[in-house]
């Protein structure tokens, strides 16, 4: 299937990806963007991600027979709001965002017609923003979990399973709730630890801790992520607090455990914990039991 008009509501990374990726595969003709930071909507122009730049949501919406929000999960009620009076009846509204319960809730609250909805999570993205961070080929070979409903209409889940595969996504179809349960534990706690580890790294730096020069790969390669936007992750943890709260607990009992064999100088307790590590890595990567 190819949408004559794609609306694109959030011009940045993501959205950016999607709407490029469509574009190449021939299944969007005409692409609108709308993005409130009109700085990032005049560079999605100038990159060529859309054609033309909306002066509102319900512009962009206007006509379109495909609408993408791509914004921090926190704004999807007021984009609905504001994009509901642009919205034909033949559209497909879907989104890109992290977290699923309570975007699907807002979208109930807020669109005139959430049958026609279906929630998408690409797990693909880097720690980078913006259209310049946006590429065509984000999707290739990754997994993109859909979220529909009961009161979702077949032909909208399989409109948004089909843009999906199209640009190269492997599409799994799972609940809102299990999903933002497990991405909670694979996901989320890992940004919240990485961004406590640099948080904590970067003051004791800022405090006089002579580090520099002194890094390498362990500390590049667990605050990669902590680079990501606060905005978004903010919008994250508090869309999931349930599930994150109960995920960092888990990780608070890790390292008072560590903590304490090391006060303790417990090397077999050391030791255990460490092999637990690697297996746990190893069991969620290679899903081993
Ligand atoms: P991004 O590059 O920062 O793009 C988001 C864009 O939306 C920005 O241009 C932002 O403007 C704009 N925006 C924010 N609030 C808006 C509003 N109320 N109305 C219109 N535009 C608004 O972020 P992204 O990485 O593409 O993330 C977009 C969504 O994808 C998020 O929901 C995120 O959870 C999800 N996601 C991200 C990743 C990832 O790895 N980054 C992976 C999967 C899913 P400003 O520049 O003014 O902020």
């Amino acid at each position: 299937m190819t949408f004559e008009k794609l609306a694109l509501v959030g011009t940045g990374m993501i959205g950016g990806s999607l709407a490029l990726a469509l574009r190449q595969a021939g299944r969007a003709r005409r692409i609108v963007g709308y993005d409130r930071a009109a700085a990032a909507l005049e560079r999605a122009r100038a990159l060529g991600i859309v054609d033309e730049g909306a002066a509102s949501a319900a512009d962009a919406a206007a006509g379109a027979d495909l609408v993408v929000l791509a914004v921090p999960v926190g704004a999807t009620e007021s984009v609905c709001r504001a994009l509901a009076p642009g919205l034909g009846r033949a559209v497909l509204v879907t989104d890109v965002g992290s977290t699923k319960v309570e975007v699907l809730a807002a979208v109930e609250r807020a669109l005139p017609f959430p049958e026609r909805f279906v929630g998408a999570h690409p797990i693909a993205g880097t720690e980078r923003s913006g259209p310049e961070a946006a590429t065509a080929t984000l999707f290739r070979g990754r997994r993109c979990l859909l979220t529909p409903t009961a009161a979702t209409l077949p032909s909208a889940r399989e409109a948004c399973a089909a843009l999906w595969e199209a640009v190269g996504a492997r599409v799994e179809v799972l609940d809102a709730a299990a999903h933002d349960q497990a991405l909670a534990l694979v996901s989320h706690l890992p940004h919240a630890a990485a961004f406590a580890l640099a948080a904590a790294i970067g003051d004791a730096a800022g405090a006089g801790a002579p580090v520099a020069g002194l890094w390498g790969g362990g500390f590049v390669d667990t605050t990669r992520i902590a680079g990501s936007d606060p905005e978004m992750w903010r919008d994250i943890f508090l869309s999931n607090r349930d599930a994150v709260a109960a995920a960092l607990a888990r990780l608070g009992r890790e390292l008072d455990a560590l903590g304490r064999a090391i006060a303790d100088g417990d090397g077999a307790a050391l030791e255990a914990l460490i092999a637990r590590a690697r297996t746990g890595r190893r069991r969620i990567l290679e899903g081993e039991r």
